[in-house]
């Protein structure tokens, strides 16, 4: 460590020498094209209201949530556990430094959309990341579909009555509202999970989610994720919601991320056009949340390697599917499942649902 440290000092300093020529010099063959060198500026995280997340008295040592993401001084190595697989544990250690070596450093939560530093990827420290066995619930519709509505839009509508008994289950049974960020940062040892995680996520931005799903979870205290297509808020289109119920949702600690600019089929793009889709989508959205969304949720549930491969490059951090799974771990961060919310959904099957052996909490294995 200590001799990595000297090797990275050395080599910044000559680093620096060499920028300051480089400095001198491209300022005296280009002033007037200036750029302004804007400062990272780590903008505040959304928190959640009325959330309970204090992890449990007997949480192992592991580094507690930060708001600022900073990484400990000396991060308690996840290393040396050997890699325990048995499938009715809440998380498994997954062997990760092959696929992708880790970083050096998590700068900041959250980037001034204003500059071009990304923010790297949280990546695992040491050898090993953990996949962790969390419910992601998915929604779309909140709301009594109409009566002409054909038997898809039935299908993605939840009533309010039974979204708002959904959250009273998950709030009798101490479950704790998490987001991907959260999800992240405890797959990579970073911090550790609620004993109890639910990740909610509403697709497509449809206004009953500011009319009727929001209400309900600042009653119960649960925050959610929003995936939006940002076309359609920009556009006012009719039936969904608009920026400023977003950026209300967002202050009050609700995630905003990106589900693409117009709901193609991501598949038929080229790579300009995956580009506009997704970078558009991004940009848009941290223009008017103050973070960069770091999470994508694929229109129709459709990807390939090419729409992987883009939001590597964009540096996104994962990606959500309408797979049926509840495992996520970092190399397949891409793409994590979801549990699907029908409008025939009983009670008892969503407490089914949610009531996963084993899941629960993000600790090293005994
Ligand atoms: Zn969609």
């Amino acid at each position: 460590m200590a001799l990595r440290k000297t090797f990275l000092s050395g080599r910044a300093t000559r680093i620096g020498s060499l920028l300051l020529v480089l400095a001198v010099l491209t300022t005296a063959a280009a002033v007037g094209v200036g750029c302004g060198g804007a400062a990272v500026e780590p903008a505040a995280i959304p928190q959640p209201s009325g959330q309970t997340g204090d992890p449990p008295a007997t949480a192992p040592s592991l580094p507690t949530p930060a708001p600022t993401l900073l990484p400990p001084s000396s991060p308690t190595p996840a290393a040396t556990v050997a890699p325990i697989v048995d499938p009715t544990l809440a998380l498994r250690a997954t062997q990760t430094a092959a696929a992708a070596p880790p970083t050096p450093e998590i700068t900041g939560a959250a980037i001034n959309p204003t500059t071009t530093t990304p923010e790297p990827l949280p990546t695992p420290y040491g050898v090993y990341s953990w996949t962790l066995k969390v419910p992601i619930l998915m929604y779309h519709y909140i709301s009594q579909p109409p009566a002409d509505a054909d038997v898809y839009r039935v299908d993605l509508s939840v009533t309010p009555d039974n979204f708002r008994q959904q959250l009273a289950w998950l709030r009798d049974n101490g479950y704790t509202g998490i987001d991907y960020y959260e999800l992240s940062l405890a797959i990579v040892g970073v911090t550790e999970l609620p004993e109890k995680p639910v990740l909610l996520t509403f697709d497509d931005g449809y206004l009953d989610n500011y009319i009727a799903a929001f209400p309900l979870l600042q009653e119960y205290g649960y925050k959610a994720t929003f995936f939006v297509v940002t076309d359609f808020v920009d556009f006012g289109r009719e039936g969904y919601m608009t920026w400023p119920m977003l950026e209300e949702m967002s202050r009050a600690g609700h995630r905003i991320e990106s589900h693409s600019r117009t709901h193609p089929d991501l598949r038929d793009k080229d790579r300009d056009g995956l580009i506009w889709e997704m970078l558009g989508s991004q940009q848009t959205i941290a223009a008017h949340v103050g973070y960069t969304p770091r999470y994508f949720c694929y229109p129709g549930g459709d990807y390939n390697e090419a729409t992987i491969q883009m939001l590597r490059e964009l540096d996104f951090w994962g990606a959500a599917t309408t797979a049926n799974d509840t495992w996520h771990g970092f190399n397949e961060r891409f793409e994590w499942g979801r549990l699907r919310i029908r409008n025939d959904t009983t009670l008892q099957e969503f407490a089914n649902v949610l009531d996963l052996e084993g899941t629960v909490r993000g600790k090293l294995p005994q």
